[in-house]
């Protein structure tokens, strides 16, 4: 089979016989599983020695584009920096070999991780009280959004069916409210890129008594501070609803104001954006919700246990490592480094929304259009000179957005360094568009048809050869 063409499957490689393991001596005598759970035939497993495997994996590992292999500034997802003293911390013996149901009093460490990291949530966000069961952002909003159903519930206002969301706000938030039964308003922004109050007044003198919560992202989306947040939460609040706060990003806010301040009532936080875990490829995550006083009595149960644990011990990590004095520079260097690279690169790139943003914000394209060079044409082109290209085409209020977060944890150096090549491929679109709308030209593989991907995946390797043959 030619290797080349099949994408060099670990399947591929297989060679009947071939092994790469020795298995210990059994010390437990041998223990016969009833026939009906027995398979009839052996697995199909590769058969591959050691160095095959290893170097397979190696390999592959080496086609992938992380954040230890070069810059990363994809907007709203924060891929930064996950200090490796976290996955030392997270791999201690003491908290890997745990089991769930050990008897608590053997597992007073963990408790008191789990204890002492909602102690620092709550701090870090002036809330009450946080539960570290959801296992992610959207699973957070979700839980989030069942603590405000209760809370109607409990008052006898069951009839609540309406959640308001801003234009602009990830897709996980009306995705949640539906989940979680709810009707979705949706609220304008302004030319601004704010929250419209005109709109939002209009809604609320038009649904009143039947809304339950509103959602704010707040930076928001295109990475600026929702400055009408006392106006919004007064009118939400005298509805008798709830002010719901996507704290998935809450870098640019560490240590420099708190939901809880400003009036929310629930919230959740990503602490695997916020507070550094590896989350590429979508996961492991934790979204833990913090709630204002007495609202905690309406935590659901989620999930089994206390959510992804070794989630919770990095994020405890990162915490304990930057102490209280370092964490508030999180929030005003990830905004100053932002700052830096928009005002650099706004006269070659289309900034529809000028002013102070906070960790990140939103090109629409390049300035000059008349080159036909699109957003996807400059993302593919910047992996070709090492950099990882930033969240495109979403928010999908501009057509041609490129959402830049570069994260605190830059050097100025990395920073200019990716500001040089920026302007590079906007002199490229001007004087050879073609190499760039070709572009990538150096990784493994050029340009995939997402489409195709997503309405017809190939997800086993059997699929792969039959459609091949
Ligand atoms: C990433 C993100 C989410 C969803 O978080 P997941 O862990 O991916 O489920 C929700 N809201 C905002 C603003 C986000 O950036």
């Amino acid at each position: 089979m030619n290797n080349k063409l099949y994408g060099n499957l670990i399947f591929e490689l297989s060679e009947k016989g071939r092994k790469g393991y020795t298995l210990p001596r059994n010390r437990f005598g041998n223990y016969a599983l009833p026939d009906e759970l027995r398979r009839q035939d052996d697995a199909q497993m590769p058969e591959c020695d050691e160095m095959t495997v290893v170097r397979h994996y190696t390999n592959l590992s080496a086609n992938n584009f992380g954040v230890d292999n070069g810059f990363y500034p994809l907007g709203s997802c924060t891929m930064k920096y996950n200090p490796k003293i976290n996955e030392e911390m997270a791999a201690l013996p003491q908290f890997q070999n745990l089991h769930p149901l050990q008897p608590a009093d053997t597992v007073r460490g963990a408790e008191a991780v789990c204890t002492l990291l909602c102690r620092a949530l709550c701090q870090l966000t002036g809330l009450h009280a946080f539960t570290l069961k959801p296992f992610a952002g959207a699973h957070g909003e979700l839980t989030g959004l069942m603590v405000i159903r209760k809370y109607h519930e409990s008052r006898n206002d069951g009839q609540r069916q309406l959640v308001i969301v801003p234009d602009s706000a990830h897709g996980t938030n009306p995705a949640s409210a539906a989940v979680c039964g709810f009707d979705i308003i949706e609220v304008k922004s302004t030319a601004e890129g704010l929250v419209s109050l005109d709109d939002l007044r209009r809604i609320v003198e038009a649904e009143g008594p039947r809304i339950a919560a509103m959602m704010m992202t707040n930076p928001n989306t295109l990475g600026l501070f929702e400055r009408q947040i006392p106006e919004i939460e007064q009118l939400i609040h005298q509805t008798g609803a709830l002010m719901y706060y996507d704290g998935a990003n809450l870098n640019p806010m560490l240590g420099a104001a708190r939901p809880g301040d400003m009036g929310f009532d629930v919230m959740h936080i990503n602490l695997h954006k916020t507070f550094s875990t590896p989350h590429g490829g979508g996961g492991p995550g934790a979204g833990p919700v913090g709630v204002r006083e007495g609202l905690e009595q309406f935590f659901p149960q989620v999930s089994p246990y206390h959510g992804n644990f070794a989630v919770a011990i990095r994020a405890y990590a990162y915490i304990l490592s930057l102490g209280r004095e370092h964490i508030k520079e999180v929030g005003p260097l990830a905004t100053l480094n932002a700052n830096y690279i928009k005002e650099c690169l706004k006269d070659v790139y289309e900034l529809p929304i000028d002013g102070l943003c906070k960790h990140e914000f939103v090109f629409d394209g390049l300035k000059d259009k008349s080159t036909g060079v699109t957003t996807m044409d400059v993302a593919k082109r910047l992996l070709d000179y090492g950099y990882h290209a930033p969240t495109i085409y979403f928010p999908l209020l501009f057509h041609e957005s490129l959402m830049i977060e570069p994260t605190e944890n830059e050097s100025k150096t990395t920073i200019d360094g990716f500001i040089d090549v920026m302007r590079q491929i906007a002199d490229e679109a001007k004087t050879n568009p073609e190499q760039v709308k070709s572009a990538p030209h150096h990784t493994p593989i050029g340009r995939v048809d997402d489409v195709l991907a997503a309405k017809h995946p190939v997800t086993t390797w059997r699929q792969l050869v039959a459609e091949h043959c």
